[in-house]
């Protein structure tokens, strides 16, 4: 049955008469309910219906912008087309470092509320810190009761986050995305700085049903969970954000738990970018609030298939506008969903450049190297491949029992296998790999 949102005249429960707020939030949730089945045509129209109007406030209201966009031959009049909107320079982090206050605006139209700061850390990089305004806060939380009504979560059920920048704390409801409209069950939050004991521990407690979390956690503590026989029986399902998502993760957790992943494509500075198809494991984009471009090396648009740069708009951050923002990740380009939806289709995404493998001709690759596939890995805790020069890798290693030659020769025959180039491999055994501060976990990654 479909949820009833929260009645707030007394008396009447069914329909429901919600607030205002709620009402607002709902009128989205219906045009998003019918605009994600438009045509592709119909939303690109649509959407340059809505550039049109952030260019021309970002140009008449941020020196940024008005230098750039003028420089590019476009002036406050000129209806941008999608063949002149790809002749944009790409806005670059180090832009926003440096020039944020000539980025934003002077002049945010009233309606958007209540300017706000969104940072990201960065896993490498600079931190960066944008201007967001309660207009934007409102799509978010749009986007992420989307993801909810698509996956028909049941908002009774015992919901939890382990991740960073949170307290531990139980709350009786679930979080403003969801509580402000819909009746919820309890939520609890934990730091992903507890272990991952802790973690496993705190979540049969609790008996949580909807688990929130990064991807290496997950892997971790589903990991763990076979390894010690523990079951979580109440668990339901896993959502994961901030990190690349493989095959080899969703069927550990349906191994571990016999549950599914559901996974979201977000950033701090721009909000909901992706979600999973409610039917398929690949990605919808968010093309109500984003316009999502993957590029080539050339700058062109990539085809079905083609793996590319992700350039992010938002098309509803007017206080400091995002246009064709070089995110620097990578995600590959899908076809048409069978689900009929028109909302664009990302098959993978792949991570950011630094997971790119640097090829000594010259090329780079995306490596796949999974835990399953060593022929120890009973033996061994947690890996990561770094590769040191342009044929060197080396293979961290978290072991509980020493690995043999024979061990290391087989795990180098498999990567040299799998990255189709003689490498060398050297092999370095730690007591644990420190995780960034972000706690992005990256199992391979190029530091030539
Ligand atoms: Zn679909």
């Amino acid at each position: 049955m479909d949820a009833i949102p929260q009645s707030t005249i007394t008396g009447i429960s069914w329909p429901a008469l919600p607030s205002p707020e709620a009402s607002a939030r709902l009128s989205i949730m219906y045009q998003l309910g019918r605009t994600q089945w438009w045509s592709a045509e119909a939303l690109e129209t649509n959407q340059f219906r809505q550039v049109n109007r952030l260019v021309r406030h970002a140009v008449s209201s941020t020196r940024f912008y008005h230098d750039r966009l003028t420089a590019a031959g476009i002036d406050g009049h000129t209806e941008i087309t999608p063949e002149m909107f790809l002749k944009i320079p790409l806005l670059q982090r180090g832009d926003i470092q440096s020039r944020i206050k000539e980025m934003t605006s002077t002049a945010v139209p009233q309606g958007h509320g209540r300017i706000g700061v969104a940072r990201s850390s960065g896993s490498t990089g600079q931190p960066i810190q944008i201007y967001s305004t309660s207009a934007s806060q409102f799509f978010w939380m749009a986007f992420s009761l989307r993801d909810h009504l698509w996956h028909k979560r049941d908002f009774s059920r015992p919901y939890a986050e382990i991740r960073v920048g949170v307290e531990n704390r139980d709350d009786a409801r679930w979080g403003p995305a969801v509580s402000r409209v819909f009746p919820t069950g309890p939520a609890a939050r934990l730091n992903i700085k507890e272990s991952i004991d802790t973690q496993i521990r705190w979540l049969q407690k609790h008996r949580i049903y909807y688990l929130l979390s990064y991807p290496s956690n997950i892997r971790e503590m589903a990991k763990k969970c076979l390894e010690a026989g523990i079951l979580l029986p109440d668990l339901g399902q896993v959502r994961t954000f901030g990190e690349t998502v493989s095959d080899e993760l969703r069927d550990l957790c349906r191994r571990a738990w016999n549950v599914e992943v559901k996974d979201m494509y977000s950033s701090m500075e721009i909000g909901y970018m992706a979600l999973q198809c409610p039917d398929h494991g690949h990605y919808h984009v968010m093309s109500e609030g984003v316009l999502l471009e993957v590029l080539d090396d050339a700058g062109n648009p990539c085809k079905p298939g083609d793996i590319g740069r992700v350039v992010i708009t938002d098309l509803h951050n007017f206080a400091t506008p995002m246009i064709r923002y070089e995110i620097l990740d990578y995600a590959q380009v899908g076809a048409p969903c069978p689900c009929g939806r028109g909302l664009p289709v990302l098959k993978r995404i792949m991570g950011r450049q630094r997971n790119m493998m640097k090829m000594p001709d010259g090329t780079r690759r995306w490596p796949s190297f999974g835990m399953r596939q060593w022929p120890c890995a009973e033996k061994i805790n947690q890996i990561q491949i770094i590769q040191k020069e342009i044929d060197l890798l080396v293979v961290r290693l978290v072991v509980k029992a020493p690995l043999t030659a024979t061990d290391e020769q087989g795990i180098t025959a498999i990567i040299r296998e799998r990255a189709e180039y003689p490498f060398r491999v050297t092999f370095e055994y730690v007591d644990v790999i420190e995780k960034p501060a972000n706690f992005k976990f990256d199992l391979f990654f190029s530091e030539v």
